[in-house]
């Protein structure tokens, strides 16, 4: 049988969605064309966001990899925009000119972002917010640094502000109206979220309109109507979306608001299907998937000459992509309804029920979101609260006394329970698949189902269905909390300080809700290392959250004593050096002088009473600390190289202090040791180390991901260059993506295995940009950090801080 020929413009959610659906109930019905104006696969526009916040790539977010489409039979045309569509000739014509017949059509040409034509609009540094290639401009410009004007108080605009906030950049956000997300959000809520911004460092304007661009070529400010001006080196403008349906509308098919459709997504030409933001059904235009997902299970049935009841209108919550600004908002508000109300202004959390005739219409809830799907539940359902309007606010849990057991809700759920909102998937669908399929972790439901898939908020609630179902047979994914103060794992821990702002232990403890007050030992020193490398210059190093060799600055060894070990850079000393350290061995009866397996020499044996003087006294033979007991640069180990040796191809003595002058002071999750080795003979040991340099006769080979003390491992080869510069900016690299990702003890090794060597050769190699911008921020960092502790303490500094606050006593294992 000759297959029918569909042909699909716009390769969006929304026909992706319906493909999959097709090739399900009829794979071989057609032969399928895309064409796509983006010169892309199909991707989660939703994850935009986390891709500009830094959270995910490109890659991660990909729905339809090239490979799918092979494996599917579709010709996909990217990049390749139609122009007209013939429906006489039935056929489509591209901007290449490229001519195809289709039997059926559909156009899933999605929505235009809407630019306020104020004067200024079309300069350089404006943008709009709906492609990855809108994303990856603000991310180049976010990297250059500055200052950002995002016109748009909505969904789209504050998770632009809050990205690019996340990337460095000061942002101010300019809403026309009085109060943020008005058409989601009451005013009350609107003032919490606007506090929650403010608070993370974005300022928000609110009834502020802008009268004109300011910029010759490119954007450098802008001026509001009431005379106020804004420096701006990037604007991004989120005002709204419209329905893109010109082409439509040449083709002369019926269009109002969108493209006109009825409930079976059918225009008004029969061979012409629409489905998507394009679309206009029952009156209403769409944003939000959910909607859009019905629209695609529905025009596929109907492809597939299988139809399925018609589109009806469902409200869709809405959420915010910002973490720590935690909103729920479902259907409808305003004058004219019932209201029951609860406001906690102590802990940020406020709740609105919109009610018509005992029955939930709507609902607004900020900070406390628990009960969002619950509410929702009921205003679809259409449930009489009377009953429980007196504790209806309060929420599930307190709905007939009982403690409230989610597992026990999700079993409770009926199987039209919406789940997953974003991919509209129900209970009844994970637990069809649990069953049938025998899935038990969160990853198998998540790949068979799409539920959790998108935005990834309903995860919770997916993982207290699976539990209701399968009890113990659940495998939980094993995240490992950091102590047993707290459930969350470093991961969390770390990307919500960064994403929320938090610059104090105290402020991570109250927003991640740690179940004590002041900590651990496990806790504390992972915490302030955490604030450490993400604010550096900022946070101010609280050394009474470190263990007693970091805070002493010395390492403690088994019967009380202290070892205190001088830096030399590369391993290299002089005689002025080795008379002081004599000199001082002498003055204060240190009973061993020892060579360490790093190329230092060891104090040991220092009463605590004579550290200060005994670091004053090396302070002033030019030494300083060798860093000998911390999280961070230890040492720089060297083989003698071409100065001295036969075989030595380059100098990797200088070399290695070249590195260790670049490197010392920079606090790591976990120690770091580098090498330089002159030759492949490897007399430095570079290929155990955490970071080691080969010099070899076309320059340089950098390994990493050594091991050589409990646990034993050699080096993976990072890269070959031929320059010292090249070697340095590798270096810097390495160590600062370490340092941004590595969890607290967490070796290189480690992290690497976690991250995948294969990944971070791909990047430092092939992404110049990325490994600059690595290096350009380890650089940056390094001013704050190389300062000599031991100096700080002789001048007096933080003695007073060498008492604990927490009992951190004995030094985590490794
Ligand atoms: C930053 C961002 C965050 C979002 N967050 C959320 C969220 O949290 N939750 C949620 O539910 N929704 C969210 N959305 C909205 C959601 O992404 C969209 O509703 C959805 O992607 C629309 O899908 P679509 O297939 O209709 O259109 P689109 O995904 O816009 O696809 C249309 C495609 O058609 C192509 N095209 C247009 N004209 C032509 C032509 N003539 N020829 C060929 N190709 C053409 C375009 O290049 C485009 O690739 C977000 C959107 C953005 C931009
Ligand atoms: S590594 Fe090579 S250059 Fe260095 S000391 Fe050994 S043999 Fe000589
Ligand atoms: S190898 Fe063991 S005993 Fe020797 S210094 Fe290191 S930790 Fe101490």
């Amino acid at each position: 049988m000759t297959k029918q020929k569909l042909v699909i413009v716009g390769n969006g959610m929304a026909p992706g969605r319906m493909l999959e659906h097709l090739f399900e109930t009829a794979p071989d019905l057609y032969d399928v064309t895309i064409f796509n104006a983006e010169p892309r696969v199909n991707y989660d526009r939703i994850m935009l966001s986390p891709v500009l916040a830094g959270d995910k790539s490109y890659e991660d977010i990909i729905i339809h990899s090239e490979d799918w489409y092979a494996s599917h039979g579709v010709t996909l045309h990217m990049g390749e925009r139609i122009i007209g569509i013939d429906r006489d000739a039935k056929t489509v014509t591209s901007a290449k000119d490229r001519v195809v017949h289709y039997d059926k059509l559909v156009i899933a040409t999605g929505s235009n972002p809407f630019i306020i034509p104020v004067p200024g609009h079309q300069l350089e540094g404006v943008l709009a917010y709906r492609d990855l290639d809108d994303t990856q401009n603000m991310i180049a410009a976010a990297a250059r640094g500055g200052r950002a004007v995002v016109i748009g108080g909505g969904l789209l605009g504050l998770e632009a502000a809050a990205g690019l906030k996340n990337r460095g950049m000061d942002v101010t956000v300019l809403h026309i109206m009085p109060s943020l997300m008005e058409r989601q959000l009451d005013p009350a809520a609107g003032h919490l979220l606007q506090q929650a911004l403010e608070a993370r460092g974005i300022e928000v304007r609110c009834k502020a309109n802008t009268k004109q661009i300011l910029g010759s070529e490119r954007v450098e400010g802008v001026e509001l109507e009431d005379g106020t001006i804004l420096d701006a080196d990037l604007v991004v403008m989120a005002v709204g979306i419209r329905p893109n349906t010109g082409l439509a509308k040449e083709a002369g098919l019926e269009v109002n608001r969108g493209i006109v459709t009825d409930a079976q997504m059918r225009t008004s030409d029969a061979s012409i299907y629409s489905v998507g933001e394009c679309v206009e059904v029952g009156g209403m235009v769409y944003g939000l998937v959910a909607p859009l997902y019905d629209m695609a299970k529905i025009a596929a049935a109907d492809l597939a000459g299988a139809p399925i009841a018609g589109f009806k209108h469902v409200d869709t919550p809405t959420k915010l992509k910002v973490t720590g600004c935690d909103l729920y908002s479902v259907g409808q508000f305003g004058e004219g309804y019932e209201e029951i109300v609860l406001r906690d202004a102590a802990r940020g959390s406020y709740k609105r029920l919109i009610v018509q005739e005992n029955k939930i219409v709507g609902a607004v809830l900020y900070g406390d979101v628990a009960d969002g799907g619950w509410y929702n539940e009921m205003l679809k359902s259409g449930a009489c609260i009377e009953d429980m309007r007196q504790t209806i606010i309060f929420g599930q849990a307190h709905q007939g006394g009982g403690n409230f057991d989610p597992v026990e809700a999700a079993a409770t759920m009926s199987d039209d329970a919406e789940i997953c909102g974003c991919n509209g998937i129900s209970k009844g669908t994970i637990v069809k698949a649990i069953n049938e399929q025998g899935l038990t972790t969160l990853a198998d439901v998540r790949a068979h189902t799409k539920a959790s898939a998108s935005c990834g908020s309903c995860s919770n609630l997916v993982a207290c269905v699976m539990k209701s179902v399968l009890g113990e047979s659940f495998v939980q994914k094993a995240v490992e909390p950091v102590c047993s103060c707290t459930e969350h794992g470093h991961e969390i821990v770390r990307a919500t300080i960064k994403k929320a702002g938090l610059k104090s232990i105290q402020a991570v403890y109250q927003t991640l809700e740690w179940k004590t007050s002041e900590g651990c030992a496990k806790c504390r020193p992972a915490i302030n290392y955490y604030l450490l490398s993400e604010w550096p210059g900022e946070y101010e190093d609280d050394q009474r959250s470190r263990f007693v060799n970091e805070r002493l600055h010395a390492n403690i060894q088994k019967d009380g004593t202290y070892s205190v070990v001088p830096r030399m850079f590369g391993g290299m000393t002089t005689p002025d050096e080795l008379r002081a350290i004599a000199d001082v061995a002498d003055k204060y009866n240190i009973p061993t002088v020892k060579v360490t397996g790093g190329q230092r020499i060891d104090l040991l044996g220092v009463k605590k009473e004579d550290l200060i003087p005994v670091w004053a006294d090396l302070n002033k033979a030019g030494m300083v600390s060798g860093a000998a007991y911390a999280k961070g640069l230890r040492t720089v180990k060297t083989c003698v190289g071409k100065d001295w040796c036969r075989f030595g191809t380059q100098d990797s003595t200088g070399l290695g202090i070249k590195l260790e002058k670049f490197l010392w002071g920079a606090w790591s999750p976990a120690k770091l040791k580098l090498a330089v080795t002159g030759c492949p003979r490897n007399c430095a040991e570079a290929t155990c180390k955490d970071i080691g340099v080969i010099c070899v006769d076309s320059g340089y080979e950098i390994v990493y991901g050594g091991a050589a003390g409990l646990h034993i491992q050699g080096t993976t080869k990072l890269v070959n260059v031929a320059t010292e510069e090249e070697v340095i900016e590798y270096t810097g690299a390495l160590t600062q993506w370490y340092r941004e990702t590595g969890f607290y003890l967490e070796r290189i090794y480690k992290w690497a295995n976690r991250l995948g060597y294969d990944h971070i050769q791909d990047v430092l190699v092939n992404d110049p940009e990325q490994r600059r911008a690595y290096y350009d921020r380890f650089v940056y960092s390094q001013q704050f950090a190389q300062i000599d502790p031991w100096a700080e303490f002789v001048a007096g500094k933080g003695a007073s801080e060498i008492e604990p606050m927490a009992e951190i006593k004995l030094e985590a294992a490794e």
